[in-house]
C-alpha cells in the first residue's frame, strides 16, 4: 500500500491523503487551503491526481480544510463514494453550500471591482456544485466497520475536536497494514467534548501537530473571560467573539451562560451572529449524546441566545452601542459577518475582541493577535484601538503535551509516524517529541511525496 501527501504538509490547512494500491485509490479527507495567498491559490491548480480515478474518499471531520475541496472534486471528476460519521455528514450540509455560495460572491465581487486577471472571475465550485458533491456521501456510527473501496477496511474512532470528528483507522486487506489518521485532535479537558479516544492499534500514524511547537498557557479561561466581559461592560462596551461557526461557537456560547448563571459577569444579551453558527448549534443540540452538554443545557443555549439570521438584522446588530457579547464568524476574522462587526468595534477602546483558536498566519486573526495597529478590512485600514485576547486554552485542538498524552493512553507500537497538518517548525517540533517520548520513527512529509507502507 502506498500513502502520498496531497496536501496538510507545512501547513494546518488542505488536508489530503492518497492511499493506494495496484487497482485502487481512495482519498482521507479532501480540504480546501485557507490563509495566505500562495496558499490559497492552490485551491486553483489541478488536483494533483484526476479526480475520476480515486474510488472513494472518508472525511475525519467536517471543517472546511478538511472537506471543502469535495464540490471541486466532484465537478471534475470524482464518481465514488464519501464516507463520514453521522454529525458531520449533517456539518457538511450546512458548511459546503455555504463554502460555494461564498465562492460565488467572491466571484462576483471581483467581476465588480475588475480584480481577476479573468475576463469573468469562475468560483471554485458553486453551491449547485456543494449539493451535488453531497449526493455522494454516506454517513455511519463510530466503531462501525466499512468498506470504502474493495481491499480496504475502514472505520472512525472519536477524535474529541469537534461534533462528528473521527480518526480514521484503515487496513489493506492484501498486506494487512493498517494506517491511522488523527484527523484534528481535541483537548483532554474540552468544556463540551469529551476527550479523544485512545488508539490501539496502527502500523502506520498520520498524527496532527497544529500546536506541536506551544502548550496552551496553563491558565483558567473560564476566571479570563470572566474579567474581560466584566471590565469591558464596565466601561460601557461590546464583546466581540471571532469564533469557527462550528464547534467553538458553541463553546463559547456554553461558557458565557455558564458564566452569567453562577452570577460571574453581568447579564448582557448575547448575539450569536452567523447562520451557518445557528444550524451547527441546532445540529449539536441534536446529538448531545456525542458531547458533554445534556439536553438541559443546550436548551439554555438555545433560550438565552438571541439568533441574528437575517442580513437586516446583523447590520442592525451592528448599530447596538449598549454593552453585550456578539459572537460571529468567522475565527480568524478571514471573512464573514464579524468583519462588519470589527470594522465598527475595533476603533474604539472600551470593546473588547476575544480570540479562542488557532490563528493562521497570514490571516486577519493573526495580525490582531499579535499587536497589528491597523487591520485591513473590505479595501481599508481601520485603527485597532479595542482590547485584543487570544484564549487559545479554548482551542479545539491538543496542544503537544495533550496530544502525546492521549497516544500514551493507548497501545499503539506505529512503525512509523508521518507528522503533518501544522506549521513547518510545529510539525518538525512535535516530530523530535514524538520520537523522544516513544521511540518511534517520525517523519515530516513533503508535499506530494509518495511513501511505501
Ligand atoms: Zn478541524
Amino acid at each position: 500500500m502506498k500513502l502520498r501527501f496531497l496536501g496538510g504538509t507545512g501547513t494546518v490547512t488542505g488536508s489530503r491523503y492518497l492511499l493506494s494500491d495496484d487497482k485502487r485509490r481512495l482519498l482521507v479527507d479532501c480540504g480546501m487551503y485557507q490563509g495566505v495567498k500562495t496558499l490559497r491559490r492552490r485551491n486553483w491548480a489541478k488536483f494533483p491526481v484526476d479526480p475520476s480515478t480515486i474510488d472513494a474518499v472518508v472525511l475525519t471531520h467536517a471543517h472546511i480544510d478538511h472537506s471543502g475541496y469535495l464540490p471541486a472534486l466532484v465537478k471534475n471528476g470524482f464518481k465514488g463514494k464519501i464516507y463520514c460519521t453521522k454529525a458531520t455528514h449533517e456539518l457538511c450540509k450546512v458548511l459546503l453550500p455555504d463554502a460555494g455560495f461564498l465562492q460565488e460572491e467572491d466571484a462576483k465581487y471581483a467581476f465588480r471591482k475588475k480584480f481577476s486577471k479573468h475576463e469573468k472571475p469562475e468560483p471554485l465550485f458553486t453551491e449547485k456544485d456543494a449539493w451535488e458533491a453531497l449526493k455522494h456521501f454516506e454517513s455511519l456510527h463510530y466503531h462501525e466497520a466499512f468498506q470504502p473501496v474493495k481491499g480496504f477496511e475502514a472505520s472512525f474512532t472519536p477524535a474529541g475536536h469537534i461534533l462528528g470528528s473521527s480518526c480514521v483507522h484503515v487496513t489493506h486487506r492484501e498486506s494487512s497494514r493498517t494506517v491511522v489518521f488523527s484527523g484534528d485532535v481535541g483537548r483532554q479537558h474540552d468544556l463540551i467534548m469529551r476527550p479523544p479516544e485512545p488508539l490501539q492499534k496502527a502500523d502506520v500514524l498520520v498524527c496532527e501537530s497544529t500546536y506541536g511547537d506551544r502548550e496552551h498557557r496553563d491558565s483558567d479561561p473560564e476566571k479570563e473571560l470572566e474579567d474581560i466581559v466584566t471590565r469591558t461592560a464596565g466601561r460601557g462596551g461590546i464583546v466581540l467573539m471571532p469564533a469557527f461557526a462550528v464547534g467553538r461557537a458553541q463553546m463559547l456560547l456554553y461558557v458565557v451562560h455558564k458564566l452569567m448563571g453562577e452570577g460571574r459577569i453581568p447579564k448582557l444579551p448575547v448575539f450569536l451572529n452567523s447562520p451557518m453558527a445557528i444550524k451547527a448549534t441546532e445540529i449539536f443540540c441534536k446529538h448531545h449524546k456525542e458531547h458533554k452538554l445534556n439536553t438541559r443545557q443546550c436548551e439554555l443555549i438555545d433560550d438565552k441566545t438571541e439568533f441574528v439570521r437575517t442580513v437586516d438584522q446583523s447590520i442592525e446588530l451592528d448599530g447596538v452601542r449598549y454593552p453585550c457579547i456578539i459572537i460571529s464568524a468567522s475565527g480568524m476574522a478571514s471573512g464573514g459577518r464579524v468583519l462588519h462587526h470589527l470594522k465598527t468595534l475595533l476603533p474604539n477602546p472600551r470593546n473588547s475582541v476575544v480570540f479562542a483558536g488557532f490563528q493562521a498566519p497570514g490571516t486577519r486573526g493573526d495580525a490582531l493577535v499579535n499587536g497589528a495597529d491597523t487591520v485591513k478590512i473590505h479595501g481599508e485600514y481601520w485603527p485597532v484601538k479595542a482590547e485584543i485576547h487570544n484564549l487559545d486554552s479554548l482551542s479545539a485542538h491538543g496542544d503537544y503535551r495533550e496530544i502525546l498524552a492521549w497516544l500514551e493512553q493507548g497501545s499503539l507500537k506505529p512503525e512509523k509516524v508521518y507528522v503533518t497538518h501544522g506549521e513547518v517548525v510545529a510539525s518538525d517540533t512535535m516530530r523530535k517529541r514524538i520520537h523522544e517520548a516513544f521511540g518511534w520513527q517520525a517523519e515530516v512529509p513533503e508535499l506530494y511525496e509518495e511513501v511505501d507502507i
